[in-house]
């Protein structure tokens, strides 16, 4: 299926280059180069061994101070509005930026979700006070946001969420749970989507809402992963006093504002590897570990799990020039986000566990605090994250049968249908 969206991808337009964006493809040459010496003369001190043995805290605190030195030079929310503290960028400008800034292992991961989707909502439905006050505290670092979307029973389905929103006077009182909240134990502030009207069909009777994390009846309790991190958490609403000020977005429009929440960012920038070790470490990897007693290289069938790895990598690359093209002359870049995620999460996991078997008994042992970019075992046990965050692989296999192959919309029975008749 994937070749086949990459030959359908490649067969739609592909408009002459103009003058005007070659001239545009200088510019972000220059801007590339100056990126790539502001980073190698800021951020080794921030990277690497300067994170070694550091608490969670500590590496937030980091994090922070680069965020900082980031907004100081004009990198902080390279394509967001001065008036709002962002650099007044282009969109190409923060991939380009994004894409030199992930060669360094820095502390940004404490923000990603805050800068990814909420504050930008802040930014598109907030009212001008409120972009005032929440939006440059945010790109610095100084407080952060997390995303209150899913529940137990409610993730790739988001409209089928449950936490209820009843309005009192000027205030909405706000009861249920979310889970899979990343760094809500660290957030000052939240995006949370209610259901004010179970009566509605599911999509209607939702409302969107910013709640400040400290508000009391909050209780957040962290989920340890598979792997010993502890990035996500559960989060438990008990009469929660949100004021209709912070509601964003018109009452019942809460899955609207979601999908905007959603779509904001509109092609996440992954390296190829997706947070792993990358094709050259396996095969010197590959040089070192012995099949037969002799070296896997020489075997066939890896060497055919190379060539396969290596034929996505190229395809990868082209899909992601592809949306790259389309961002800088103004086009949206389509479906390019969700093939090029389903390809890097799953490339990620296929190489880690071909690995782990090629150390044979060894390939079970994992150091705590191994890093996922470079330990095989780490990004393994890493890897079903994201196959899963963000869309898992069958929703990204919807949207590109839909959107892309045309074929038939997947089956919607309970459309139209008032929430509260649905089976729980
Ligand atoms: C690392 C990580 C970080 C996360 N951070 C956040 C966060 O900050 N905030 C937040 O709100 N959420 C967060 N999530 C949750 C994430 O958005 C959900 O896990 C995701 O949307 C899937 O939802 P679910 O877990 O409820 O699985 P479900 O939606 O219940 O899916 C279960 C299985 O059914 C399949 N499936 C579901 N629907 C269909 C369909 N229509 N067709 C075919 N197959 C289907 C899925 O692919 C999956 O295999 C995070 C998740 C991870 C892994």
């Amino acid at each position: 299926m994937t070749q086949q969206i990459l030959i359908t991808l490649c067969k739609k337009e592909s408009e002459g280059e103009s003058e005007m964006t070659r001239n545009s493809m200088d510019d972000n040459k220059l801007y590339r180069e100056q990126a790539q010496h502001w980073l190698a003369e800021y951020a080794s001190a921030f990277s690497g061994s300067a994170r070694q043995g550091l608490s969670l805290q500590d590496d937030v605190e980091l994090g922070r101070a680069w965020m900082r030195l980031k907004d100081d030079a004009g990198y902080g929310a390279i394509s967001w509005p001065q008036a709002y503290g962002g650099a007044g960028g282009t969109e190409i400008q923060k991939i380009i930026f994004a894409e030199e800034e992930l060669r360094y292992n820095l502390p940004t991961d404490y923000f990603a979700v805050s800068l990814g989707m909420p504050v930008p909502v802040i930014l598109r439905y907030g009212t001008e006070g409120q972009k005032q006050r929440y939006v440059a505290p945010a790109i610095r670092g100084e407080e952060i946001w997390c995303q209150l979307f899913s529940e137990p029973s409610a993730g790739s389905d988001l409209a089928a969420l449950r936490l209820r929103a009843r309005r009192e006077g000027d205030n909405w009182i706000l009861n249920g749970q979310k889970v899979w909240t990343t760094w809500a134990q660290l957030s000052d502030f939240g995006v949370v989507v209610a259901r004010h009207d179970p009566s509605l069909p599911k999509h209607r009777g939702l409302t969107y809402f910013f709640v400040d994390m400290n508000t009391p009846g909050i209780e957040v309790r962290i989920i340890k992963k598979l792997d010993g991190a502890r990035d996500f958490n559960e989060v438990f609403f008990n009469d929660v006093k949100v004021p209709d000020t912070q509601r964003l977005g018109d009452v019942g429009a809460g899955f609207a504002v979601a999908l905007d929440t959603l779509m904001i960012e509109r092609y996440a920038v992954t390296d190829e590897a997706g947070w792993g070790p990358k094709l050259v470490d396996f095969i010197a990897f590959a040089k070192q570990a012995r099949v037969k007693g002799r070296p896997a290289m020489e075997d066939e069938r890896v060497r055919a799990e190379i060539a396969s790895f290596y034929v996505e990598e190229v395809g990868l690359a082209s899909i992601h020039a592809r949306a790259l093209t389309a961002i800088q002359t103004g086009r949206e870049p389509g479906p390019e986000g969700s093939i090029r995620k389903l390809v890097v999460a799953n490339k990620r996991q296929r190489m880690a566990a071909l690995a782990m078997d090629l150390a044979g008994p060894c390939g079970i042992l994992c150091e705590p605090g191994a890093s996922t970019r470079t330990e095989f075992q780490a990004s393994w046990l890493d890897s079903p994250c994201l196959r899963i965050a963000g869309g898992t692989d069958e929703i990204l296999r919807n949207t590109l049968a839909e959107r892309v192959l045309g074929l038939p919309k997947d089956h919607r029975p309970d459309k139209g249908r008032p929430f509260s008749e649905l089976k729980a």
